[in-house]
């Protein structure tokens, strides 16, 4: 059976490094990102767009103006965001918007159907699937189940980093050279990363952990 794949490229770390993994073995031919108001949303696009470049497969985006309208996200609105890691409940109820991953995924599912993918690439991870339940192994198998009665190529839903925290993340990263500095983690719009934000403290909590200079000096320090 010969692969063809789809990716959801936020332009942060675990989307790149799937991207990374799986652009060979799984033929990765398509990257969506998602613009649904996030304030990052303008940072997220050029990010994916040249990570789309380096690893030359299409990219598209796609526009949820109305998402924006119907969450009170701290991702959208003029809340402040979460800092740090130490609150990962309350920080996950701060950036939730309802329903995303499952929405993205079913755009994804449409383009798979239609255009004859074989598989869609998630970015979960063990880390945020331990406060975001749409991150877990599990929603991905049910995302599965829905597409054999919602599609009629049947996509799988492929998760390469379901068993990895960030540490090992980076690690996968830094071991086969992949572009981070192309990466766009943060939640917020300023030009470099805020680095202390939920999800810059993880990025950068596991280039400390995992003995890096350079990237932090490049993501981090103006
Ligand atoms: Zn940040």
């Amino acid at each position: 059976m010969t692969y063809k794949s789809i990716i959801l490229l936020s332009g942060g770390l675990d989307s790149l490094i799937c991207l990374g993994l799986c652009k060979d073995e799984y033929n990765v031919e398509l990257a969506l990102t998602f613009d649904y108001g996030q304030k990052s949303a303008g940072k997220e696009i050029e990010a994916s767009k040249k990570i789309s470049e380096y690893y030359n497969v299409s990219h598209k985006v796609i526009k949820l103006d109305w998402l924006k309208e119907i969450t009170n996200t701290a991702l959208v609105s003029d809340k402040e965001l979460p800092h740090g890691i130490d609150n990962p409940e309350e920080s996950a109820k701060a950036v939730w918007v309802p329903n995303r991953n499952a929405l993205f995924l079913n755009i994804a599912g449409s383009y798979a159907d239609s255009e004859n993918f074989t598989h869609i690439i998630l970015g979960a991870n063990k880390e945020e699937g331990e406060t975001f339940p749409d991150n877990t192994k599990e929603f991905a198998q049910r995302a599965e189940a829905l597409f054999e009665y919602s599609t009629l190529n049947k996509p799988h839903v492929l998760v390469p980093l379901i068993n990895y925290d960030k540490n090992d993340i980076v690690n996968l990263a830094l071991k086969y050279s992949m572009p981070l500095e192309l990466v766009q983690s943060c939640y917020s719009e300023g030009e470099k990363h805020c680095g202390i934000c939920e999800s810059c403290t993880r990025l950068k909590n596991a280039l400390i952990n995992n003995g890096d200079t350079h990237y932090i000096k490049v993501l981090f320090e103006n």
